[in-house]
């Protein structure tokens, strides 16, 4: 059996300083936005190279309280569009939603899977005040593109960076989280940087944006029981923090390795059923999911269970075609509607061994 994620064995390697710092933690005593917090915010900033971060419960939260951030300093208000690409996990549709605003979906190129810069100019009116734009699968967007067009319509961009920690851009060599207005990310166990339970951050240079999180995320209060605003419960867990703060120190040469496997399978698979990812060979992918294309899917998988090969699907079913979402069954969006019929992630992550890598290349060059 080839593991899609051996999340034991990415953890396990860290487990001597895990159980260093929750012994450290049990004695500290300081349960909820303590040192660990703190200081994983700081290293995290210094990281993306923002002024700052802050941490929140999970990256759904994150990418709303940003939303919600904007709507109080009166840059957005209820009932504003704002654009999001149609193929993406449905959270980042979901913020908008919950922040009261509306979401504009579009269609992405075909070749990278990232939003579409001509189908962004289609959908431009005077309603939409903001965009989101979201690294998908670990590729940054054509952040250049999309700078421009949001200084020429003078909207406000959002990065959905929860795929794609630690990804370069080659224009101007900024990390994922420092090229947009607000970056949300997501530490969930499966991504890049994950936590051993749920978890999110915000990255932004904006101090008034962070500010407003900071009282967002913690009741509406910097002060006990002192409070400003109408806040939520949406705090970084401190232990967590501190689980992440030992895994930050390897995510670079983590992603090295996935980029190493993703070369490797470029390489190695040959055969012309299976449509390989696009990618340039530079920093500015990450591999959160090596995903590739091919006809009759079915079959396909089918093929992959029998030489016990793990898979999944990002994702299934596309947001439009959601129960969840009704109000956008009436929509048609072929591209993304075609990408979702034909795709398939295969195993990817940084514990992966050579024989395994070169297992899953031979059995996908046999099918
Ligand atoms: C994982 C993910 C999220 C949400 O993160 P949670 O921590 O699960 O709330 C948002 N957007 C994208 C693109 C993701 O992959």
């Amino acid at each position: 059996m080839i593991k899609f994620l051996d999340l034991h064995k990415i953890n396990n390697r860290f487990k001597d300083d895990f159980e260093a710092s929750f012994s450290k933690s049990l004695e500290d005593s300081y349960y909820i936005l303590g040192h660990n917090v703190s200081n994983f915010e700081s290293e995290f900033a210094s990281y993306c190279g923002t002024k700052f971060c802050i941490g929140t419960a999970n990256g759904l939260d994150a990418l709303t309280l940003i939303l919600k951030g904007y709507i109080h300093l009166g840059k957005l208000k209820k009932g504003d569009k704002v654009i999001v690409p149609a193929n993406t996990f449905i959270a980042t549709i979901l913020s908008v939603l919950h922040a009261d605003l509306v979401p504009v979906l579009v269609e992405p190129d075909p070749n990278t899977y990232n939003i579409s810069i001509q189908s962004i100019e289609e959908n431009i009116d005077d309603e939409v005040k903001a965009i989101i734009m979201v690294h998908l699968y670990g590729q940054l967007c054509a952040v250049e593109s999309l700078q421009d067009v949001t200084q020429k319509h003078n909207l406000l961009l959002i990065e959905d960076a929860a795929q794609a920690h630690g990804a370069v851009s080659e224009f101007n060599n900024s990390l994922a989280g420092n090229l947009s207005h607000a970056a949300a990310f997501s530490f969930y166990p499966s991504k890049n940087l994950g936590a051993l339970g749920d978890g999110g951050a915000v990255t932004t240079n904006d101090n008034q944006l962070v500010n407003v999180i900071k009282l967002l995320r913690n009741y509406g209060s910097t002060e006990k029981y002192t409070n400003k605003i109408i806040g939520y419960n949406s705090r970084l867990d401190d232990m967590q923090a501190a689980f992440l703060n030992i895994k930050l120190k390897s995510l670079d040469s983590d992603n090295n390795k996935r980029r190493a496997i993703a070369k490797t399978y470029i390489n190695g698979i040959t055969n012309p059923k299976i449509k390989l990812p696009f990618y340039n060979g530079s920093q500015n992918h990450v591999f959160y999911a090596f995903v590739v294309e091919v006809e009759d899917r079915l079959h396909f998988t089918n093929f992959l269970n029998l030489h016990k090969i793990e898979w999944l699907i990002h994702y299934p079913i596309p947001p439009h075609q959601q129960e969840a979402l009704g109000v956008f069954s009436g929509l048609s969006l072929p591209i993304t509607e075609n990408i979702h019929n034909k795709i398939v992630s295969l195993p990817m992550s940084p514990v992966m061994t050579k024989n395994e890598v070169q297992g899953v290349i031979e059995v996908l060059n046999s099918y």
